[in-house]
């Protein structure tokens, strides 16, 4: 078991309707010390790539960006959530579904912080749906910009944004992936990663 798995069965909680609850350490209170890790788990995943810059979106992937952006020595560019669909030419959008409030956004970055020549590892908290991912790859994409991988802390394998992402082609690795997870034992099963 990695690091991030015992600290999930250690203090992460499983709620009704899917939503595992790690606001002691990932989403409310942030442990640095943790973060730090990740971040170090995302270097050494991703040290081949010719990463220039970290993308994400806010507001809870914005942390774990940040520290792994220190390790890459790359900016952070972080998509913006607005409830405006009155966007102007300078500006990449895409439409995302939020897992958690179940409401739409448009989320936006800002033509001049993504270009063509960018290599981008995006970067995020959870997988589930893929839809804050396909999202982040909608902007890269438009930007002309390259995806060289995607880095997640943790992945709901249960849930299907995994399967899609990776038959898309993407390099999407996951620090811990949640094969099952129980509501009313509180179980956490996880998946054996295959090593990278
Ligand atoms: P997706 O777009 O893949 O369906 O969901 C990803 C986003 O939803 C993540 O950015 C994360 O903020 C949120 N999310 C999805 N599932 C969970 C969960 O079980 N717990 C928490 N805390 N956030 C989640």
């Amino acid at each position: 078991m990695n690091f991030l798995e015992k600290r999930i069965l250690q203090d992460g909680i499983v709620k009704d309707g899917n939503v595992l609850k790690v606001d002691s350490f990932l989403n409310h209170q942030l442990d640095i010390r943790l973060f730090e890790q990740i971040g170090e788990e995302f270097k050494r995943i991703f040290k081949d790539k010719k990463v220039n810059k970290i993308l994400t979106i806010e507001a809870s992937g914005i942390g774990l960006a940040c520290i792994a952006a220190a390790k890459f020595d790359v900016p952070v560019v972080f998509a913006k959530k607005t409830q405006s669909i009155n966007v102007d030419g300078e500006l990449y959008s895409a439409e995302v579904e939020s897992f958690t409030h179940g409401t739409k956004n448009n989320v936006i970055v800002a033509k001049r912080f993504l270009t063509p020549e960018d290599r981008v590892l995006i970067i995020d908290d959870f997988l589930a749906n893929g839809c804050a991912l396909k999202g982040l790859i909608k902007i890269t994409e438009d930007a002309g910009a390259t995806v060289e991988g995607i880095g997640i802390a943790i992945e709901k394998g249960f849930q299907p944004g995994g399967d899609i992402i990776r038959k898309m082609g993407y390099d999407l690795c996951s620090i811990a992936i949640i094969e099952e997870m129980n509501s009313e034992t509180g179980e956490i099963i996880f998946r054996k990663r295959e090593e990278k």
